[in-house]
């Protein structure tokens, strides 16, 4: 199976922001890490990673490169400091992308239980959501081939989320790359 990640939005429109960095910046610098850690687990070549410079992502360079799975990583965003957990969306027809939204759902609160326990974990579960058209995410998640997920594990708006998995980032990128690894041996199912 493979898999291709990439860092949502792009080098002009970094998405969201706070102090210290942008949604694009984080987002590139965690896919890149978990690419070069995957060649540690011997799945280089079933981890891709697609960045976008430009303005708009091209729809059709991704879906050449045959993937079975697109994640991309957003970090989250709210007006209110407040604002906390991790979220998957997928396309709300695509049985598949909602079964990975499930599944990322589950990687994302096992990173949560080993840094904040069961209950803190548990806590910040937001659950998946389908998106349809006219929500946040419908663009990418409609035009790309292969079931795609948009994975958002924390608000990057929220300072105390942000400060916990900075601190936790090579922790983070290293659970990532091995459960990506392991999903790239899995059988590629057709149903
Ligand atoms: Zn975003």
């Amino acid at each position: 199976m493979r898999i291709l990640l990439m860092p949502g939005h792009t080098e002009k429109r970094k998405g969201a922001s706070n102090e210290y960095t942008t949604e694009f910046d984080l987002a590139l610098i965690v896919c890149s890490s978990v690419i070069s850690q995957s060649v540690l687990y011997k799945s280089k070549n079933d981890v891709m990673l697609y960045r976008e410079t430009d303005l708009n992502y091209g729809y059709k360079d991704i879906n050449n490169l045959n993937a079975d799975l697109i994640i991309q990583l957003h970090f989250n965003s709210h007006k209110s400091s407040l604002a906390k957990g991790y979220e998957n969306l997928y396309h709300y027809k695509s049985r598949k992308g909602k079964q990975c939204a499930s599944d990322l759902q589950g990687f994302v609160k096992s990173f949560y239980c080993k840094i904040q326990g069961k209950s803190g974990a548990e806590g910040l579960d937001r659950g998946t959501k389908h998106v349809s058209k006219g929500k946040r995410g419908y663009a990418f998640l409609n035009k790309t081939k292969a079931p795609a997920v948009i994975m958002e594990p924390f608000f990057l708006s929220t300072f105390s989320q942000y400060t916990a998995f900075m601190r936790e980032l090579p922790f983070f990128t290293q659970m990532f790359s091995k459960y990506l690894s392991e999903l790239t041996s899995a059988e590629v199912s057709n149903g």
